[in-house]
């Protein structure tokens, strides 16, 4: 699925601009939506911003780390060692900065061992849980053991259940559906790179899975989609006055909308009518 971009930016200006305090980013996890968001970005600016957040916050939270050790488990910001090769942009500037002090993350997104069951109903509902994580692809991008998460989500469902009656198969059977929304990708994200535990997706109701962390990407979205949507209805002015990042090429056609209040200036948005790329231009 393609992530609009600017959306995305959007609000990681306005995280950059909030006064973040170490509970916060406790409390919320932001950090971990974040680096989320870096790693299923595509958009180099995206990106940028997001690790320059993900690193500032972490200095905050090894300055408290300094104070009380024990702490670093519970860390929700991930280290600046989960880089993923041949993004090499701004490693230089951040090997200036005092190594890690929190453990390096694998790449791939490993959770605790699952106790192996010969119960065929839970076998299959974890094997369907396994499909539904495995929607769209997206744990390709992020790295996470499907099987292994699957098992997981079960296993706390069956603990809490204690059975494998209607109750259980009804839990399992909401767990599935909304994880394979398409409407709600984020829900899947999150569940997949370790936002929401397998025990909180476990017991979560209906609307706690349709209201996560990321409601308000989901809205900048939104905006965004509209946006777009303008765009493409006024058709915009061609122009050979852009040059295409991707193909180089001089044909762009761009529209220029009012995205903030009235007195910011206005946000340009550029397509390329090669290749279809598309760029904001501020
Ligand atoms: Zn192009």
């Amino acid at each position: 699925m393609e992530l609009p971009e600017e959306g995305a930016m959007d609000l990681l200006k306005e995280l950059k601009s909030m006064p973040i305090t170490l509970d916060l980013l406790q409390s919320t996890r932001i950090g971990m939506s974040v680096n989320a968001l870096r790693k299923q970005s595509t958009d180099e600016d995206v990106i940028t911003l997001a690790k320059s957040l993900i690193k500032a916050w972490k200095k905050l939270l090894d300055a408290s780390e300094d104070k009380s050790d024990e702490k670093k488990k519970n860390s929700s910001l991930p280290t600046s060692s989960s880089k993923e090769s041949g993004d090499s942009r701004d490693q230089s500037s951040a090997k200036r900065q005092d190594p890690p002090k929190t453990p390096t993350t694998p790449k791939i997104t490993t959770f605790p061992p699952v106790p192996v069951t010969c119960d065929t109903v839970r076998n299959k509902c974890r094997e369907m849980l396994t499909s539904a994580l495995q929607t769209d692809n997206d744990y390709v991008t992020i790295g996470a053991d499907c099987e292994q998460l699957a098992g997981q989500i079960e296993e706390f469902i069956y603990q809490d259940v204690k059975n494998t009656d209607l109750k259980y198969k009804n839990r399992v059977r909401s767990r599935i559906s909304n994880l394979k929304d398409s409407k709600n990708p984020d829900l899947r994200k999150n569940v997949l790179c370790g936002v929401i535990s397998a025990e909180q997706i476990a017991v979560m109701t209906s609307e706690e899975m349709a209201s996560n962390e990321l409601k308000e990407i989901r809205k900048a979205m939104t905006k965004e989609a509209i946006r777009e949507h303008q765009m493409a209805k006024t058709g915009g002015t061609q122009t050979d006055l852009f040059t295409c990042g991707k193909c180089k090429k001089k044909n762009c056609t761009y529209t220029q909308v009012q995205t903030r209040s009235s007195d910011e200036p206005m946000t340009t948005f550029v397509v390329c009518n090669e290749c279809g790329n598309r760029w904001k231009f501020c």
